[in-house]
């Protein structure tokens, strides 16, 4: 199979768009194999996501969000590239300990976490965690009092999609107070975080959240406090549907050039937790048309996956997807329904996709599924959920 076409090369990419890891002779076979609907994940597309990352933000440390993709390949594949992870539960703990990483390359992201799933973690030997308000401390007091701590301060980008800072985070006005607040428990916090929200598409939106982190290290340090850790978060955007974004290569540069700005004359350790940008372009979804029929004026096609499935992530809108058949490209097209298996009227992927007549058992790709797909997916209706299925 020729995948030139489908695997990016760092020095020519102009422009990032979502493009499909295989072609459809080989998703036929795969399907043939597998069953449908499948998850495709290119193990190169992983690997060369991470090494731009590396290469682009020297030093950074890489927690890979265990929350984006939890298959266990995909975190093996990480793994085994040197990637450290980022957890926030006891689950998503014993995935990551199983694909291999050690418990100096974990940390735990979670804010706000049950004493069981703290007690737990803790139990296990994460020693790094996050907290964003005073009665967190509490719970680190009785179950993990040695662990080292790191306040998580709301910031919102304004070109992020997903804003995560109206559920988390501590307002930088009560960073002192939180920092005061721990000392009075004897809990050691060691740093700062932040997360800008997800697919944040302005990378210079970095710069702002960074020059606060900044204030509030230097406020720290005046009142006694000695941070050595800055998380700049995640929320490097992935390109989705017909979007074209700068090279990741770019969008990272932008990103170091300001943790460079702020930060360049201290010896803090920066480390950052990024979900989507290292898996979402490197997995496409097979899916195939289970069923046919005409409705108000328009031919709907049921497929095998669907709302409770791997599209159980979106977030931003039905145009996040570009649809791949495997017609005639100059075949005449009609505005089409895509929907899913289940018996929830709701489940529909897509209200409106040109589509050229479409057979039941037709293979349809999308490309850009690797992040919140599986890991969000439950099986309702009993419908069966897409396997990951790793490709060289
Ligand atoms: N870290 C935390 C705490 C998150 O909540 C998320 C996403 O929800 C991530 C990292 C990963 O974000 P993204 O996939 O946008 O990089």
């Amino acid at each position: 199979m020729d995948r030139s076409h489908s695997v990016r090369s760092e020095s020519d990419e102009i422009r990032r768009t979502a493009q499909p890891v295989l072609d459809f002779a080989m998703a036929q076979s795969l399907v043939q194999n597998h069953g449908s609907p499948l998850l495709v994940a290119s193990r190169q597309g992983i690997n060369q996501s991470y090494q731009t990352l590396q290469k682009h933000l020297p030093g950074i440390e890489i927690f890979f969000a265990a929350k984006a993709n939890s298959e266990s390949v995909v975190l093996a594949t990480l793994q085994s590239l040197g990637c450290s992870i980022d957890i926030c539960s006891l689950q998503e703990l014993d995935v990551a300990m199983t694909a291999g990483f050690q418990l100096s390359r974990i940390i735990h992201t979670h804010p706000c976490k049950s004493e069981a799933n703290l007690a737990g973690c803790y139990r296990k030997g994460v020693r790094r965690f996050v907290f964003d308000n005073e009665s967190e401390l509490d719970k680190f007091k009785v179950a993990a009092p040695t662990a080292k701590l790191i306040l998580r301060i709301a910031i919102t980008a304004k070109s992020s999609l997903l804003n995560l800072s109206s559920k988390f985070g501590a307002q930088p006005v009560d960073a002192i107070r939180l920092l005061n607040a721990a000392r009075s428990r004897q809990l050691d916090v060691t740093g700062l975080s932040f997360h800008l929200g997800s697919q944040c598409i302005d990378a210079s939106d970095f710069d702002i959240a960074l020059s606060t982190m900044r204030a509030i290290t230097d406020e720290a340090f005046m009142n006694g406090f000695t941070l050595n850790l800055i998380d700049i978060g995640g929320g490097f955007a992935a390109a989705y549907g017909d979007q074209s974004l700068p090279p990741t290569k770019d969008y990272c540069d932008e990103v170091y050039r300001s943790v460079r700005r702020h930060f360049g004359d201290t010896s803090l350790k920066i480390i950052a937790e990024p979900g989507r940008i290292l898996c979402a372009e490197s997995v496409t979804l097979v899916t195939c048309v289970i069923g046919k029929t005409h409705r108000q004026g328009k031919p709907w096609y049921i497929i095998d996956d669907g709302i409770y499935g791997s599209f159980s992530g979106r977030r931003f809108s039905e145009s996040d997807f570009k649809w791949l058949h495997s017609h005639a490209q100059d075949a005449n097209v009609y505005s089409s329904v895509i929907a899913g298996p289940t018996c929830d009227s709701g489940d529909i992927v897509s209200h409106e996709q040109w589509l050229p007549d479409l057979a039941i058992g037709d293979i349809l790709m999308v490309p850009s599924m690797g992040a919140y797909t599986s890991a969000s997916a439950a099986a309702f209706n009993g419908m069966p959920l897409a396997r990951t299925v790793m490709i060289d």
